[in-house]
């Protein structure tokens, strides 16, 4: 076991083992968690309630988390003089699901986000964002009800890999002369020029996972999301790779959308269909006719925009939660960032993370908390118990602090 300076590794709990690509879940599992900057730690103290109290009701003394708080963002860099020690990333490898708050992005701290680099560290390549309507929520949509989507966004490659040079720099200036000289095409001079690296590897793995998870709950569709009319060989690969993946791993479990139309086509009736849909298109057929999509896989840019796009129609960040998730480890956490206006003031909307926490339970397979935590959660918000964010769209709601919503979600579990 790894030797841990700052964080302390809890007695008497044990370590999520992984073997075959198959984890096995102890009933005391050690969990990582990242407090996060900003509102985090308020945030942080009402779902961690929540949690301990759906395992509770759930399992009763058989299981329990124990906690282990590692350092991330500002915290970490008071304490250690590092915003990311490698020992908190060394955590979330040694046990393998981990949980945490937004983080604030560094200006000048040598990082260029520190999500992006835990992400890319760990290889979490997949970040999966479920959206769907809660009754209640004030959205801005007739029928909030129709969109009920999970998002796979591809998380470590695309123009966040991070490779990027400045505007009149010796680099980019370097770049140009190369690429005008090697392949005659012409950039700008004084030009930025950033790099889209996408492989069919990366592409892959991600499809295929949208295609295992559509599979594995019954839903009808996987919709590649790609710009590939005019970036042909990236985000045009992503589709045609997605395609090889269901022809060549998915044979009678999977049919294109194309071959479906054909006459006399002889796939399954169970089969689930892949299709694919050109970015702008999407974002349009989300808004029209959400009901027609259930699982979507897409290239990292595209799916940053998208899901924040998906939650605003549902009624906002408060309630939108994520996962980072590789073959090795997965880190789930809220889609929203620190709200370091709202920080210390009890104020902030929990329900992103307390729903994280809902992704990381169904990931460790202990689904009877996660299903307590989601009926908590209806209830609360069906009830009108909510936090600012939602009040104000709720006419008649009752706000109540991130604590107070901790609790409703709490009594909610219970009734
Ligand atoms: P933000 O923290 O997401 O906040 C923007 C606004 O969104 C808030 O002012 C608030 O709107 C609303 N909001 C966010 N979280 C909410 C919640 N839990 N409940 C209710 N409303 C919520 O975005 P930002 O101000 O652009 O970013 C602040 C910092 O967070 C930056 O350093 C950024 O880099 C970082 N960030 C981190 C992550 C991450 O850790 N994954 C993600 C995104 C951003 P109202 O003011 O209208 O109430």
């Amino acid at each position: 076991m790894t030797q841990y300076k700052h964080a302390k590794v809890p007695a008497g709990a044990d370590r999520i083992e992984a073997s075959g690509g198959k984890f096995s879940i102890p009933d005391h599992p050690v969990i990582p968690f990242i407090e996060g900057d900003g509102t985090g730690p308020d945030i942080w103290r009402a779902s961690v309630r929540v949690f301990d109290a759906a395992v509770q009701i759930a399992y009763g003394a058989k299981r329990k988390i124990a906690w282990m708080e590692i350092l991330a963002g500002e915290k970490a860099f008071k304490t250690t003089g590092e915003w990311l020690p490698a020992e908190s990333i060394e955590a979330v490898r040694e046990f393998k699901v981990a949980i945490k708050g937004p983080l604030t992005t560094p200006i000048g701290g040598g990082f260029r986000s520190l999500n992006v680099a835990l992400r890319q560290e760990l290889d979490l390549y997949a970040c999966i964002r479920p959206v769907r309507y809660f009754t209640g929520v004030g959205a801005p949509m007739k029928h909030p009800e129709k969109l009920n989507i999970m998002i796979f966004r591809e998380n470590v490659e695309d123009v966040y890999s991070g490779i990027e040079f400045r505007a009149g720099s010796p680099e980019a200036e370097k770049l140009r002369s190369f690429i005008e000289k090697e392949f005659s095409e012409k950039i700008r001079k004084g030009s930025a020029i950033g790099i889209k690296p996408m492989s069919p590897f990366g592409s892959k793995r991600l499809v295929k996972m949208a295609l295992e998870y559509a599979l594995k709950n019954n839903k009808k569709s996987v919709t590649m999301m790609h710009k590939g009319n005019i970036m042909k060989f990236t985000e045009g690969g992503f589709r045609d790779w997605g395609y090889e993946v269901a022809r060549d791993e998915f044979k009678n479990l999977v049919v294109t959308e194309a071959d479906l139309n054909k006459a006399g086509s002889t796939a399954r009736a169970d089969a689930v269909i892949l299709k694919d849909r050109i970015a702008d298109s999407m974002f349009q057929q989300l808004l029209l006719r959400p009901e027609d999509y259930e699982v979507i896989a897409t290239p990292n840019l595209n799916g940053d925009y998208l899901s924040d796009a998906a939650a605003a129609q549902v009624g906002g960040l408060g309630i939108a939660p994520g996962g980072n998730v590789g073959d090795e480890a997965a880190v789930f956490e809220a889609t929203h960032g620190t709200a370091p206006k709202y920080a210390g003031l009890d104020k902030i909307n929990p329900g992103s993370v307390i729903l994280s926490g809902v992704m990381m339970f169904q990931h460790m397979g202990w689904n009877e908390a996660a299903t307590l935590i989601v009926k908590g959660v209806e209830k609360a918000i069906a009830a009108g118990t909510v936090t600012y964010d939602l009040a104000r769209q709720m006419p008649g709601s009752t706000e109540v602090s991130t604590t107070g919503f901790g609790d409703a979600v709490i009594t909610g579990m219970r009734s």
